[in-house]
């Protein structure tokens, strides 16, 4: 076993982050590009989106553009961007963040960077390569800055993934603690950990929702009865 960079929790041998943390990383790389239309609107508007997606916007009275979500915007300095070691302070745009770790991720899996997608400025291409992150020495320190970038983001658009309550039971420790998090790929169990595809809950939850059903028609019914004698 290893230990996870991130959360200290166990990891698979060879992995510096646990499935949990990769988890959470890959959720990240896929809100930042639908996060940055909406830190664009919130720019050009000089207000902010209403909340959610498609939420009706409110009307607001123009505003100067704002500085923070110029920061967030701002384009990545031309050549090399390298700064993976932590040492440069002051908040960085979206694009310098992203772009200095693929550049990185480019040099470890030793072939040239791919041109940028500027739909998603290279969190897709961390993103398919996300398995090497993940066994890289450098995984913490990328963590905390996307999960600083996220925060950042966030509290500019007023915008973040919600948690979905999935009605059946963990089948790993029976608690009723499994939920899914808007963007990302898995159901995820808060109390154990547990990581289920869409496939797998769905699957899990057909063999054991009827019986429960079950047994919670069987308990109202009792209550009821209970209630009539008493
Ligand atoms: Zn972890
Ligand atoms: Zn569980």
């Amino acid at each position: 076993m290893s230990i996870c960079l991130i959360c200290t929790h166990p990891a698979e041998q060879s992995r510096t982050a646990c499935t949990r943390c990769e988890h959470r990383v890959r959720g990240w790389l896929g809100e930042i590009p639908r996060q940055l239309v909406l830190l664009a609107a919130s720019l050009e508007l000089g207000t902010r989106p209403a909340q959610g997606f498609g939420g009706a916007g409110r009307a607001h009275s123009p505003l100067p553009v704002r500085g923070d979500v110029l920061t967030l915007l701002g384009p990545a300095a031309p050549g090399p961007v390298r700064d993976t070691t932590g040492d440069q302070s002051g908040p960085q745009p979206v694009h310098a963040v992203l772009h200095a770790w693929a550049d990185q991720l480019a040099e470890d899996l030793g072939h040239m960077l791919p041109p940028i997608n500027p739909s998603a400025p290279y969190a897709d291409y961390l993103a398919r390569h996300l398995g090497h992150v993940v066994r890289s020495s450098w995984v913490a320190l990328f963590h905390t800055e996307l999960d600083d970038l996220v925060h950042r983001i966030r509290s500019v658009t007023s915008t973040e993934p919600r948690r979905r309550p999935l009605d059946a039971p963990c089948p790993a420790c029976q608690a009723f603690a499994l939920g899914r998090v808007d963007w990302e790929t898995y159901a995820a169990c808060e109390a154990c950990g547990l990581l289920l595809t869409p496939d797998e809950y769905e699957t899990h939850r057909a063999a054991v929702m009827p019986p429960l059903a079950r047994i919670g028609v069987l308990i109202a019914a009792t209550q009821h009865l209970t209630q009539e004698a008493s």
